[in-house]
C-alpha cells in the first residue's frame, strides 16, 4: 500500500517536472501575448510594429498604419525583384497575438512594398477600411476588397476612423531618387508580384488626433517645406532611412509641429522577421549619428526607438 502511494507520488512529481520543462521551453517568438492584447481601458496607446508598422488603440477603436508583417526573410528575394505574397498566415498570426479582431482603419503612408504589401489582407481580415493613394485602393481590390472598404484620400482630408481622425498631409519621399519606383498602380495587384510592382504615387505624413493624444505618423523621411507649419503634434513617429539633411528634415517635422516624444522608426532590416531579433538596415541607417544630431539639435525633445509591439501610453487615463 505504502508502496503503491509513493509510486503514485513519484508519479505525480515526475508529471509536474515534465510540465514545468515544456512551460519553461515553449518557443516563445517575440513578445508574451497577454502583454500585447492589453489595452487599459480610456487610454490611447501606440505599439510599433517594425519599419513604420503602427498599432493606435483607444477604448474600443483601432486603427492600423502601413501593416507589414510578412518580411519575406533573405535578401536574394529583394534584390531579384522575386514576387512574393502577403503571409495570411503570418498575418492571422500577429493579429491574434495583439487581440486585433477588427479595426476601424488601415492608412498606409505610401505603396511601397515595405509599407502597403500586408495592407490590403489586413484590412480583409479586420473589415476595416483602407486608406492611401489609388495605388493602395489596387493594393485592396487585388486582396479581395470590397468597394466599400476603400477610400480614396486627398491632400489635407481628414477621416473619422472610431475614436480616431486621420489626417493626409502631402509629403516627399526620403532619398535623391524622390522614391522610386514611382507611379501609380494602375489596376489591380494580385500577388504574388514583384516588390518594384509597388509603386509609390504619393507619400502621406498622417496626423492621427484622438481628444487625448496626436500623433504624427511620418513614414518617409522626406519632407515638403512648411506642409506641417499648422499641425501641432504631442509625438512624431518618424522615418529615419536615407535621411538627407538632418538639420532641416527635424525643423519640418519635428520642430514644425512643437512634439515633445520623437520615435524613430523604419530602421530595422525587413528582410528578417519580426520573430528573430531586430537589427538595423544595412545601408541607409545611422541610428548613432540620428540620436546625436537629433538631440544636440532638440535637446528638449525625447528621441527614442520604440520596443517590438510593447504598448506605449500616448496619453494616461
Ligand atoms: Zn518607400
Amino acid at each position: 500500500m505504502m508502496r503503491r502511494a509513493l509510486l503514485a507520488l513519484l508519479l505525480l512529481l515526475l508529471l509536474l517536472a515534465g510540465l514545468l520543462t515544456a512551460w519553461l521551453h515553449w518557443p516563445r517568438s517575440g513578445p508574451d501575448p497577454s502583454d500585447l492584447a492589453e489595452s487599459s481601458e480610456g487610454a490611447v496607446t501606440l505599439q510599433w510594429l517594425g519599419v513604420s508598422a503602427a498599432l493606435l488603440r483607444a477604448g474600443d477603436s483601432a486603427v492600423m498604419i502601413d501593416p507589414f508583417f510578412t518580411r519575406r526573410p533573405g535578401k536574394l528575394g529583394l534584390l531579384t525583384n522575386r514576387p512574393t505574397a502577403p503571409d495570411a498566415e503570418r498575418i492571422r498570426a500577429w493579429l491574434q497575438r495583439l487581440g486585433i479582431e477588427r479595426l476601424d482603419a488601415v492608412a498606409v503612408s505610401h505603396a511601397h512594398y515595405d509599407h502597403a504589401l500586408d495592407a490590403g489582407v489586413v484590412a480583409r481580415l479586420t473589415g476595416a477600411t483602407l486608406l492611401g493613394s489609388e495605388g493602395v485602393a489596387n493594393i485592396g481590390r487585388g486582396a479581395g476588397l470590397p468597394e466599400a472598404q476603400l477610400r480614396t484620400v486627398t491632400d489635407g482630408e481628414e477621416i473619422t476612423a472610431g475614436e480616431f481622425r486621420l489626417r493626409f498631409i502631402a509629403s516627399r519621399h526620403a532619398g535623391a531618387t524622390g522614391g522610386r519606383p514611382r507611379g501609380l498602380i494602375e489596376a489591380p495587384l494580385e500577388p504574388p508580384e514583384p516588390p518594384l510592382a509597388y509603386r509609390q504615387q504619393h507619400t502621406w505624413s498622417i496626423l492621427v488626433t484622438h481628444p487625448q493624444a496626436r500623433l504624427l505618423h511620418h513614414g518617409s523621411a522626406g519632407f515638403t517645406p512648411g506642409a506641417l507649419a499648422d499641425v501641432q503634434a504631442d509625438a512624431v513617429m518618424l522615418g529615419v532611412a536615407l535621411i538627407d539633411d538632418l538639420p532641416r528634415y527635424l525643423d519640418e517635422v519635428v520642430g514644425a509641429t512643437g512634439a515633445g516624444r520623437v520615435f524613430a522608426v523604419h530602421w530595422d532590416d525587413f528582410t528578417r522577421p519580426l520573430s528573430e531579433p531586430l537589427r538595423p538596415l544595412p545601408l541607409g541607417v545611422n541610428l548613432p549619428t540620428f540620436f546625436a544630431g537629433a538631440r544636440d539639435q532638440l535637446p528638449a525633445v525625447d528621441f527614442r526607438t520604440l520596443p517590438l509591439a510593447e504598448p506605449v501610453a500616448l496619453a494616461p487615463e
